[in-house]
């Protein structure tokens, strides 16, 4: 849909990754219907009631929509419900922020260059866990990829690098890379020999883990830069990494260390404290970019995880224990913008009135 550009939210200070939009689109005319015609109030009173309505944060951000809101990708959608065009048509945008430190602060600024004024913004705040957010965030990124183009394997690698760490510009990075490989000389960071990236062992095992989970499907398994895996498989390959042992898994059986690994990646939200974890004289896959100082912030709190202490050393980021890998609790901050649907509002009643 065409959008006005003064309306545009500016997310660039968020790290990316960590805000999901969602368009929804409400039928005035079908919510003009419910309000008149099942709940039995006055066209005068519908209006003015319409125009408090919020839809709930699961019709904004389900996938899948009930009358009277709907998704569509067309220029000049309509109700598939009534079949109304433009003039009914209002559109919700709805941002999901992941509350944790690195946004906090942009959120803070966001908030306040909003106008306060006649609930155009909505805020809500919503308990999630680490699992639910790390779902949606694989929901989001395979919408975005185009499955059929083998390129996706670089981009779902790029999104979670990311994701995994915000304070190095991955999309630069990635836009020499032609292939990624996993190189068992580095155990940090990253390195760059022409089009080729070169990741350790563990960071590769977790690129392959995204690559399967964003593709696959019951009977034949997920695509990954190592071909096409059976769950089995990719198993096997993360033994093989030594990244089975490194995050502290021993179970054997396939189901639990799928949930385990499931349930360490989607923990670990705050992944930059743990990959730049690395002696800095070696260190080549640290930028310089944008969020410099962000690095060697992070850098000197990861300093250096020896095995035998980690869990003395509360701000020591070494991977979790084995019985720390569990569901954390996240919090979502949802910024809803009404301004469109507000005007359409009036803009409807207007004409009824006259
Ligand atoms: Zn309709």
């Amino acid at each position: 849909m065409a959008s006005n550009p003064k309306r545009e939210i500016d997310l660039s200070g968020f790290p990316s990754g960590t805000v999901t939009e969602y368009t929804t689109l409400v039928c005035l005319a079908c919510i003009f219907d419910i309000f008149t015609k099942q709940l039995g109030l006055a066209p005068r009173t519908a209006f003015s009631e319409i125009k408090r309505h919020t839809p709930t944060i699961e019709e904004l951000t389900s996938r899948t929509t009930m009358r009277p809101y709907f998704d569509s990708e067309e220029k000049h959608p309509h109700c598939p419900y009534c079949e109304s065009g433009k003039r009914w048509l209002a559109r919700f945008d709805t941002y999901c922020i992941e509350g944790r430190k690195t946004t906090d602060a942009p959120r803070r600024a966001l908030v306040k260059k909003l106008p306060q004024s006649g609930e155009q913004f909505l805020f809500v705040d919503k308990k999630s866990d680490s699992r639910v957010v790390f779902f949606e965030w694989l929901d989001t990124l395979r919408l975005n990829l185009d499955l059929n183009d083998e390129t996706w394997l670089l981009q779902a690698t790029c999104n979670y690098l990311e994701r995994r760490d915000p304070a190095t510009n991955w999309q630069e990075i990635f836009g020499e890379v032609r292939t990624v490989r996993r190189s068992s000389r580095i155990s940090q960071g990253w390195e760059r020999g022409g089009a080729r990236l070169f990741l350790p062992p563990t960071i590769y095992a977790e690129a392959l883990l995204i690559q399967y989970l964003v593709s696959r499907s019951h009977a034949h398994g997920g695509l990954t830069s190592e071909g096409r895996l059976t769950l089995m498989e990719l198993i096997r390959k993360l033994r093989y990494f030594g990244y089975l042992e490194q995050i502290g898994i021993t179970e054997r059986e396939p189901g639990e260390v799928f949930e385990k690994l499931i349930d360490y990646l989607a923990s670990t939200h705050d992944w930059s404290r743990v990959t730049t974890a690395s002696s800095p004289a070696h260190e080549k896959g640290v930028s310089a970019g944008k969020g410099s100082d962000r690095v060697s912030r992070s850098k000197k709190a990861a300093k250096k995880s020896s095995k035998k202490s980690s869990k003395s050393r509360k701000s020591t980021p070494a991977p979790p224990e084995p019985d720390e890998i569990t569901t954390e609790p996240v919090k979502l901050h949802y910024l809803i913008d009404r301004r469109d649907f507000l005007e359409k509002v009036k803009s409807v009643y207007a004409s009824y009135a006259a």
